[in-house]
């Protein structure tokens, strides 16, 4: 246990020391790492956690993902687009609520039209945010896929808040094969890791603090994958992480692969979290709604183990069951009073404070740009 207790106190980490994290096991162990990560992330970040309204404005996709419920070849599904008004209604919830940023994500789209929609709409919800409370307007996250260099400066420039101007792009593994696997639908190879890694860059080239992550749990994948997913989010650069378990859908292609059992798939994946929290720092880490799908209050056990950015669901209820990425997504059914739940959650049991009207952009990002914290 002693050896566990300086290993956890160190400021890097070999290979084999951030395997030996991401195999704890046992309560004791599990309650030590869970304590070394929150004052970690107490001491890196502070004691907010910050909000953003997450938006689902569209479920259209043209990408076959194996393991996503809203992949184009599912015919099972109701497909839809928000209206503008619609997605700005949302976008100004979320002011009045104090979240201070927005994250909005849809299926992968590439076309003109689409483009044209998302930068518009970018300048609206600017316009729309200049307040006493928020003067730069709010911070906002895209999570769009993957788009020409061109396209993500049209965004950036469209958007009018540098300073609060994030993506998350997520590379799913690192794992070369692993990814092929997750990727190829019969006789098409659809994304490629390559790819993902350029757009990446090019997120970073055109000014977005720039997110990304992986599944946890994916069939097939190993501890060392792992390791390796936490050394790329270092090699890339990340300002922020999004990670989360994966969970099987039945309007995906891998149900037959199984999820691992639920008990070892919450401490893999409340592991990782701390494990990336121990390595990265002072980097933006977003407790998933797949981990609250998985576990009740699982965002609130991501907080408690470095965590520091949640994003509740602010998409209008008709629509949110139509974004079932994977099986019996959490807050399909309940509407605002679970984001009120959410909330007094964090204060209350994760003894955090909310970063209401802030931006909350990672501090990683303040480090390497030099801009004021905000
Ligand atoms: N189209 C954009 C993209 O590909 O980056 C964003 C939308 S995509 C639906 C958002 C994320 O959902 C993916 O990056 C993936 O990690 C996650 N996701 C999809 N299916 C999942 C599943 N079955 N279990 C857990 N996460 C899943």
């Amino acid at each position: 246990m002693k050896a566990l207790d300086d290993l956890l106190a160190q400021t890097e980490f070999t290979d084999e020391e951030v395997a030996r994290i991401l195999r704890i096991r046992t309560p004791e162990e599990a309650d030590l790492l869970q304590r070394r990560a929150y004052d970690l992330t107490t001491r890196e970040m502070g004691p907010n956690v910050y909000l953003r309204g997450l938006i689902e404005i569209s479920n259209v996709c043209t990408a076959n993902c194996r393991y996503c419920g809203i992949r184009k070849a599912n015919h099972n599904v109701e497909r839809y687009t928000l209206p503008r008004e619609t997605i700005l209604e949302c976008a100004r919830l979320a002011l009045e609520n104090g979240y201070g940023s927005i994250a909005i994500q849809a299926g992968e789209r590439r076309d003109p039209k689409w483009v044209t929609f998302i930068g518009e709409l970018l300048r609206d919800i600017h316009e729309m945010s200049c307040t006493e409370a928020l003067p730069q307007g709010l911070g906002i996250t895209l999570s769009l896929g993957e788009q020409s260099l061109e396209v993500y400066e049209y965004w950036a420039e469209a958007s009018g808040n540098p300073d609060g101007l994030r993506y998350l792009l997520r590379i799913e593994s690192s794992n070369p094969e692993l990814f092929h696997r997750l990727h190829c639908t019969p006789g098409k190879h659809e994304k490629v890791l390559e790819h993902r890694y350029e757009a990446l860059v090019n997120l970073r080239k055109a000014g977005y603090q720039v997110g990304t992550g992986v599944m946890i749990g994916l069939p097939g994948q190993t501890i060392e994958d792992l390791v390796q997913d936490i050394r790329t989010f270092e090699k890339v650069g990340a300002d922020m992480i999004g990670m989360g378990p994966y969970l099987t859908s039945l309007g995906a292609d891998m149900v037959s692969l199984g999820q691992m059992p639920h008990d070892d798939l919450l401490q893999l994946s409340l592991n990782m979290i701390a494990a990336t929290r121990l390595v990265l720092r002072n980097v933006n880490i977003a407790a998933a709604t797949a981990l609250e799908t998985l576990e009740p209050r699982g965002r609130i056990m991501g907080i408690l183990h470095g965590c520091n950015v949640v994003m509740p669901n602010i998409t209008p209820q008709m629509t949110r069951a139509s974004y079932q990425l994977y099986d019996n997504k959490a807050g399909t059914e309940v509407g605002a009073e679970s984001n009120i739940l959410v909330e007094n959650d964090i204060v209350r049991i994760a003894h955090r404070t909310l970063g209401l009207n802030r931006l909350g952009s990672s501090l990683r990002w303040v480090e390497r740009t030099g801009r004021p914290a905000n």
